[in-house]
């Protein structure tokens, strides 16, 4: 048997988007953030700190290195950009796909070549995954908000997510009602009697 790499598990889609957002230089650079340090690799929540105790937190360079490479699949501006970006990344991640038995149970274990791409690799695949169930990649997206670029899955039954959190959702309405108040206060429709 020839040796082909070791087998990968997709990354939960919620601890990849809290890298991502936590890591990322775009996020940091956007918030304001980028000269705060970074949090320790078990503040990311419960999915890591599952992952961790089975195999050791990924470095805080691993951890930033891979925020970096994910946050342009989030931010692309077409299907054909994602897909490129993907296959970029699968390239990356040194990841191929090959099929495992256990008894007669035949499957898919998608590999990687490159040990010190794992979480990159991990990443990747759980992007693939989510867009076999789901192909609309606009529903992966980055934060309309001001000050935020923070990436998101829309999982909502409306397909319509723009923002990271209700946090941004309800500043952007906040500004939009006073930005609509002000321009119907300065409108000469709305001075004359
Ligand atoms: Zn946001």
């Amino acid at each position: 048997m020839t040796h082909q790499g070791s087998a990968v598990d997709a990354l939960p889609l919620r601890l990849l988007t809290r890298i991502v957002n936590e890591y990322g230089d775009a996020p940091r650079a956007a918030a304001g953030e980028s000269g705060a340090p970074y949090p320790p690799a078990d503040a990311l929540g419960e999915e890591a700190t599952a992952l961790w105790a089975q195999r050791a937190a990924p470095p805080e360079k691993a951890l930033v290195e891979t925020a970096n490479l994910l946050h342009p699949v989030f931010a692309a501006a077409s299907g054909g950009e994602c897909a490129d970006r993907l296959n970029t990344l699968i390239a990356e991640a040194g990841l191929t796909p090959a099929m495992a038995a256990r008894e007669w149970d035949v499957r898919e274990q998608w590999r990687t070549s490159r040990p010190g791409r794992t979480l990159l690799a991990a990443a990747t695949l759980a992007l693939l995954d989510h867009l076999r169930g789901d192909p609309d990649a606009s529903r992966l997206g980055t934060c309309l908000g001001e000050a935020c670029v923070d990436v998101y899955i829309d999982h909502s039954p409306a397909r319509r997510r723009q923002y990271c959190s209700l946090t941004c959702q309800n500043r952007a309405r906040t500004r939009a009602y006073r930005a609509a108040k002000r321009a119907a206060g300065s409108s000469p429709s709305a001075v004359t009697p």
